[in-house]
């Protein structure tokens, strides 16, 4: 442990600005003597005492709630004292220099963001996808994100994680027994059913993977460019699907020069969409400069919306468009304006939509086909909230257990290099958790959080 993970530390808790209540939090390895001077009374561990919060001459700051968790029983799993007083910003800031002041002696030092939750998970008061979970909850966009952060802060998400690697641990060891006596290596893997059994655990992991991609994309959301020449009605989109006027319409083509994002939820799911500028050969450097950009957002989207004008649906930006895009990014063809055909289109080519940005036509279909094309299914939230990396380790588990079996499946039988592959997939799992985790990971994950938390 660093010496930093071992100061006394304290911070204000509650949001910044005015509220009913504003809480100082300390966690420290021994808090008692620092209490004592605080409260002017040894508190009782978990008793809420109401007394005033004097300054050091004994004026009072507030007066408030006390509350003492004596380690390892608090969410830290240190000392842990809070001072439930009012929550506004001035009184907050003198109970709070009045702690640091109280506590020089003992190191008392500020709290860094995420730290409280930190030392959580180094006392193991929380696995890491539990102190991740604690984060999103906080930072919940949605209901439906919000219900994922509170199923995977409880431990669903973990505990899932935790029997599939229970299992590979079992599989392991039987392989690793083996190992120590070769002269059985020839018929382990009938004598175990060995094939079996990683069938079993890579059908799980499978499911896994899907339920934790539908927790990825509620917590981070997907990526939507819309795409297309000027004119086509991409920035009249956007404010349908938004349902509010974000981006600037005009029948002047190049309007849009810098992108517009906007966020919108769809079944829970959150929207990032980019209005691009419009793509054109261009003199003009702003409006070029803006066309630069949009390229850079057709490389990093999840979904493209090609829009076109129905009545002259041109092609031009076909090619360049798949050729600027990621491989995996679907494209839809949303051909707009369809309310100035004669006839509404018939039998489409597949994935492309007519709709009418000006009336609303055709925009719940481009809705369902959007969510379909990135992966979500309709109604179908995740169990848990994830992340980005919790759904690369599963990949990565699954890569390991996929050359496990290839193993298995030859001839020669390479037992030592089965049980290799296992121990990696064993690995990946245990970067979810932490139980594998480096430094590196730890502060880039808690740096994120907010101060107090
Ligand atoms: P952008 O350059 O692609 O962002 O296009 P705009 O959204 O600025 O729209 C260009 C023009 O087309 C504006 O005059 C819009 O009112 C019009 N427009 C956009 N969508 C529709 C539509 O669905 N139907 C009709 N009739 N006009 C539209
Ligand atoms: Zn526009």
């Amino acid at each position: 442990m660093a010496a930093s993970d071992l100061d006394p530390i304290a911070a204000i808790a509650t949001a910044p600005g005015r509220g009913g209540i504003g809480v100082v939090r300390i966690s420290g390895q021994d808090l008692r003597a620092l209490a004592r001077t605080l409260l002017g009374r040894a508190p009782t561990p978990r008793h809420a005492h109401f007394l005033p919060f004097n300054d050091a001459q004994g004026a009072a700051i507030d007066e408030g709630i006390a509350l003492f968790f004596d380690a390892p029983r608090s969410y830290t799993g240190e000392d842990v004292l809070e001072l439930q007083g009012h929550g506004g910003p001035a009184v907050l800031r003198r109970l709070l220099a009045r702690c640091l002041e109280a506590g020089r002696e003992q190191g008392l030092r500020l709290a860094e963001p995420g730290e409280f939750t930190r030392r959580a998970f180094l006392n193991e008061r929380l696995d890491l996808a539990q102190a991740e979970a604690v984060a999103d909850l906080i930072e919940a966009s949605s209901e439906a994100a919000a219900r994922g952060a509170i199923a995977s802060l409880s431990g669903k998400f973990s505990g899932e994680i935790n029997a599939l690697a229970e299992r590979i641990i079992q599989l392991r060891l039987l392989v690793e027994a083996t190992l120590d006596f070769p002269e059985e290596e020839i018929d382990f893997l009938e004598k175990y059913q060995a094939r079996g059994t990683l069938a079993g655990i890579t059908a799980t992991l499978d499911t896994l993977l899907a339920q934790t991609r539908q927790g990825a994309i509620l917590r981070e959301g997907l990526h939507v460019v819309l795409a297309g020449r000027p004119n086509v009605g991409k920035s009249s989109l956007l404010n349908a699907l938004a349902g509010e006027d974000v981006a600037i319409v005009t029948d002047i083509a190049g309007t849009t020069r810098d992108k517009v994002v906007q966020q919108i939820h769809l079944d829970g799911v959150p929207l990032h969409i980019v209005d691009t500028a419009g793509l054109r050969e261009t003199a003009d450097t702003v409006e070029r400069l803006g066309i630069s950009r949009s390229w850079a957002e057709i490389e990093k989207a999840d979904v493209i919306l090609h829009l076109r004008d129905a009545r002259e649906p041109d092609v031009a930006l076909d090619a360049e468009i798949a050729a600027r895009r990621h491989p995996r990014t679907p494209v839809l063809a949303v051909l707009n304006k369809a309310d100035l055909l004669a006839e509404w289109p018939q039998d489409l080519p597949q994935d492309t939509l007519a709709v009418s940005a000006r009336n609303g036509q055709g925009l719940d279909a481009l809705r369902t086909t959007l969510l379909g094309l990135a992966g979500w299914t309709p109604g179908g939230e995740s169990p848990w909230l994830a992340r980005a990396r919790h759904v690369r380790a599963l990949e990565l588990a699954r890569e390991h257990l996929t050359v496990a079996e290839q193993h298995a499946a030859q001839d020669d039988r390479v037992l030592d290099l089965f049980a290799e592959e296992l121990r990696l997939a064993h690995e990946a799992l245990g970067e979810i958790t932490g139980q594998f985790s480096s430094d590196d990971m730890l502060g880039r994950i808690f740096s994120s959080f907010c101060i107090g938390k």
